[in-house]
C-alpha cells in the first residue's frame, strides 16, 4: 500500500489518519483484516481505546471499548462505544463489513 505524502509539519493535526493494520480482536479473538478506516471488530463490534482522534493511536488507555449504541448520521451508522477501563465514550463510523445483525441489535439499545 502506498503512503500518502505528508506535508511536513505545516499542516494542523490531521483529524483522521489512515492506517492499514491487521489485528486480533481482544474481545472475541476474531482476526481482523485492517482496511485503514476502522479499528473495531466487524464480528463483535468491540474496539480498543487507543485513539484520541480516530486513527491517531495517541491514547495509551488500551481498554476494551464495548459497543453500547448506534446512531444514524446522514447515511452513516455510528457505533457508540464505552471504554470498560476508563469509561470514555467514543463514536466510530460503522464499516461496510460490520455485522449487520449486531448493528441493528445495537440500534435498539438506549445510549447511556
Ligand atoms: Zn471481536
Ligand atoms: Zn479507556
Amino acid at each position: 500500500m502506498e503512503d500518502e505524502p505528508v506535508a511536513g509539519n505545516l499542516l494542523p493535526i490531521k483529524r483522521f489518519q489512515r492506517r492499514l493494520e491487521d489485528f486480533v480482536c481482544a474481545h472475541c479473538g476474531n482476526e481482523v483484516k485492517g482496511h485503514g478506516y476502522t479499528n473495531h471488530c466487524p464480528r463483535c463490534l468491540y474496539s480498543l481505546h487507543v485513539d484520541h482522534n480516530p486513527g491517531d493511536r495517541a491514547n495509551n488507555c488500551g481498554g476494551l471499548m464495548r459497543p453500547i449504541g448506534l446512531e444514524l448520521k446522514r447515511d452513516d451508522y455510528i457505533i457508540v462505544s464505552r471504554c470498560e477501563k476508563c469509561g470514555a465514550i467514543k463514536r466510530n463510523k460503522a464499516a461496510v463489513d460490520d455485522n449487520r445483525e449486531d448493528l441493528i441489535r445495537l440500534s435498539k439499545l438506549p445510549v447511556k
